[in-house]
């Protein structure tokens, strides 16, 4: 087989990656071969803590033996079938047990698709379908808010507030009007809006920054006020990130339409839901034209269902959210001890396990690519690095990857792309050198 760099610079296509940069002869990028709790291994054997529990997706550390027998039995047992006129008992059971985080006979139906801009774009969808069949055809509009990101499909995508990836495609797409906050929600004509979309609690592309409280609970009494949906989507805040299993629950918020994925199966396959109310699902029934015609050859894939089932009862055997507050307060100490010792930081952000640090202009790139050199892969956003670690992480954890936050070397500029790695630095005896410290936490 050929050498998998030169294959991979030869076919393959990185998401949000200069790839001229990526293919440059002089880049060697790290290929990841091994995972196990919060650490990646690459495959020279250099071994990395997981800092944003790759791209907000792991829950429970990599290769949860539970996880693993889960998919290794569905697997064997029935890998994939049409969910297009069958049905299949993990994704019953599944739909059940997400209804059951909410209350009775508020989000008690849920449609399955393949990741976090499909569990939106089937949201965004069935409300302006459903506006078509309860007489509302005016409600054509959404309300959005400047620097959300909630996916990349073209529906999802218009109405994603970051003007460097969504601008050029700002005409296609749904009409949206993008608002910077509650106050300016004035300005807004509620009669033609379908639905509000929001990210809750806490804008994660937008370098991660935290809603005011209780904004969360005034904009749902807005769209009840006026007759809107609201739409949260909680793709990288669901399954215990925030500090609650959603994030709408610390505002007791239950939205019209709930967009989980990422978190869903713990990190391993893909897979999302959406969570909607007897209210909107009813629409869809009677006449054959009023049925929801969407979906995805993989919805409800049982490999899929059974990882989500296996990573939700972990939250219970493991006592998951009962273990955060602590984890989460210690992150913050250990964030404030190194913000003690630099300049380089102008801000932290935090919510629950999701931090954003925001250092200096130009350094945040330089700040990741020096932490890979101490052990940790995360990823900056402009000059926010962020540390998003699986919830399994260590107390010793947390304080081994804040430390190699804190060095900061020169690193050559090796642009690829906005939120992307760079070269690594030419000299990796330090890192090395960690590797077989005793610094390195047990793991
Ligand atoms: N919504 C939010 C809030 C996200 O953070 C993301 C991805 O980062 C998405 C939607 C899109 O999810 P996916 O990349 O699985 O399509």
């Amino acid at each position: 087989m050929t050498d998998p760099i030169i294959a991979d610079k030869a076919h393959c296509w990185h998401p949000f990656t200069r790839q001229s940069a990526w293919c440059d002869p002089a880049h060697e990028p790290i290929m990841i071969v091994r995972a196990e709790g919060v650490w990646l291994w690459d495959e020279k054997g250099n071994h990395y803590l997981d800092g944003n529990s790759s791209i907000w997706t792991n829950i429970h550390g990599h290769c949860r033996p539970e996880i693993a027998e889960a998919i290794a039995k569905q697997a064997a047992t029935l890998d994939h079938s049409s969910y297009l006129g069958l049905g299949h008992p993990l994704a019953s059971e599944l739909a059940e047990k997400l209804v059951s985080y909410f209350p009775p006979q508020t989000l008690e139906r849920v449609f399955f698709s393949d990741n976090g801009s499909t569990a939106v774009e089937a949201a965004l969808k069935m409300s302006l379908q459903s506006r078509m069949q309860t007489g509302e055809g005016n409600r054509t509009r959404f309300i959005a808010f400047d620097n959300a990101y909630h996916g990349d499909t073209l529906g999802a995508a218009s109405l994603g507030g970051v003007n460097r990836f969504f601008s050029r495609f700002r005409n296609l797409g749904f009409e949206t009007q993008f608002i910077s906050s509650l106050e300016t929600l004035s300005s807004v004509d509620p009669t033609t809006v379908t639905a509000v979309v929001i990210e809750p609690l806490i804008q994660g592309v937008n370098e991660m920054r935290p809603w005011p409280a209780g904004m969360l609970a005034d904009l749902r009494e807005w769209t009840k006020k006026h007759g809107i949906h609201l739409i949260l989507d909680e793709v990288m805040t669901g399954f215990g990130r925030t500090g609650t299993m959603f994030a709408c629950q610390q505002e007791n918020v239950i939205p019209d339409f709930l967009c989980l994925a990422k978190g869903l199966t713990g990190g391993t396959v893909p897979l999302a839901a959406t969570l909607t109310t007897a209210e909107v699902y009813n629409t869809f029934l009677g006449a054959a034209e009023n049925a929801f015609y969407y979906g995805h050859s993989y919805t409800a894939n049982p490999i899929g269902c059974a990882a989500a089932l296996a990573s939700l009862k972990i939250f219970e055997t493991d006592k998951v959210l009962e273990g955060l507050p602590a984890k989460i307060a210690h992150l913050s100490a250990s964030l404030e001890k190194l913000r003690a010792t630099t300049n380089d930081i102008i801000t932290i952000r935090q919510c629950g396990l999701i931090a954003g640090i925001e250092f200096q202009a130009g350094l945040g790139e330089k700040i990741i690519l020096a932490a890979r050199d101490h052990g940790l892969i995360t990823r900056n956003i402009l000059d926010t690095v962020v540390f998003m670690p699986p919830l399994s992480v260590t107390t010793e954890e947390i304080d081994f990857a804040v430390t190699a936050l804190g060095v900061r070397r020169h690193v050559a500029a090796f642009p690829i792309g906005d939120m992307s790695p760079m070269k690594k630095s030419s000299d990796m005896s330090e890192h090395s050198k960690f590797k077989k410290s005793k610094d390195i936490p047990a793991h």
